[in-house]
């Protein structure tokens, strides 16, 4: 099953969760609130319109576009889209059966497997498509305005699940990010050609590239255009993969940017095992340091070896 599968699995009786989210935007219940007593009233809206669909369907309605960092991430918010349906360059992260790594049995997109089980999280991104696509930039900059100045945010990572769907959207994020000089925004993408058609940015957003084994050959094609790299080692054949890890290392470093690596978590242990030397590019946290990304910086801040 894909997203679009899931948002089509009834929630209540005759009720599923795409009607849920149309029901939600009719109602206003997401309109950008400036203080606490607005986000008061939006949950009571929330509330009474899921409920008046089923009862206890309140439940799965989220709060708020953003949400707030967990343990992995820290006092970081993100904002999130539909996995898959927003993104045009995935490779086998978002594909299942045969085209997927396992073939079928699951995916390797962290938010694809936390979608499957949480519809929370899938009516929060599907209800965040809506909004940007109906409503615009004003509604994502208001709430934007909200998380930082009434929540106090400093640093906002963009799509956790979902990626650059389209140049408009891209135009959206880096205006946004023009908007709010002193907040960092940053972003993993495979939307390699979006970027690269348009790749001037304000220095507060922090774009990565995503490679892995099957689009690795974007680097020397599209690489210029981010500030830094990142690999994600996965698969069967991961150790004829290594090449390419130690070829992307030499690469992003006479340019001065960073390199990344990620790994598949299902085959940690034995890829840390095999990736000898090259384990010093690893996200520390993937080797087992208690260390949350707020801390850590190292993904959206420049590398300290300019060329
Ligand atoms: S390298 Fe650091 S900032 Fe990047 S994902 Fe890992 S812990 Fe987070």
């Amino acid at each position: 099953m894909r997203p679009e599968a899931w948002l089509a699995r009834e929630v209540a009786p005759g009720v599923t969760l795409r009607d849920l989210a149309w029901a939600l935007y009719r109602t206003g219940a997401y309109r950008p609130p400036t203080t606490e007593i607005e986000v008061t009233a939006l949950r009571k809206i929330q509330i009474r319109t899921a409920e008046s669909l089923g009862k206890g369907l309140s439940r799965i309605v989220p709060r708020m576009p953003y949400s707030h960092g967990n343990r992995k991430i820290g006092d970081i918010w993100s904002f999130d889209l539909p996995p898959v349906l927003t993104c045009p360059y995935a490779t086998f992260c978002g594909r299942s059966g045969p085209q997927g790594l396992y073939k079928g049995k699951g995916y390797v997109c962290y938010d694809l497997n936390t979608v499957r089980y949480s519809r929370q999280h899938l009516l929060r991104e599907y209800l965040n498509y809506i909004h940007i696509v109906k409503e615009g930039y004003e509604w994502l900059s208001g709430w934007t305005k909200f998380v930082v100045h009434n929540r106090g945010t400093r640093i906002i990572r963009l799509h956790v699940g979902g990626d650059i769907f389209s140049a408009w959207y891209w135009d959206f994020i880096k205006r946004l990010a023009g908007e709010f000089p002193t907040t960092t925004f940053y972003l993993y993408t495979r939307s390699f050609p979006i970027i690269a058609a348009s790749p001037e940015r304000p220095k507060n957003l922090v774009i990565l590239m995503s490679l892995d084994a099957a689009n690795f050959s974007y680097l020397y094609k599209y690489g210029e255009y981010f500030d830094n790299i990142t690999y994600l080692l996965a698969g069967e054949e991961a150790e004829a993969q290594i090449p390419l890890i130690r070829k992307a290392a030499e690469w992003a470093e006479k340019r001065g940017k960073r390199l990344v690596v990620f790994l598949e978590h299902s085959r940690r242990k034995n890829l840390i095992n095999k990736i000898g030397t090259l384990k010093k590019y690893i996200c520390p946290n993937e080797v087992g340091m208690e260390l949350t990304c707020e801390k850590c910086r190292i993904c959206f801040t420049k590398s300290s070896n300019p060329p």
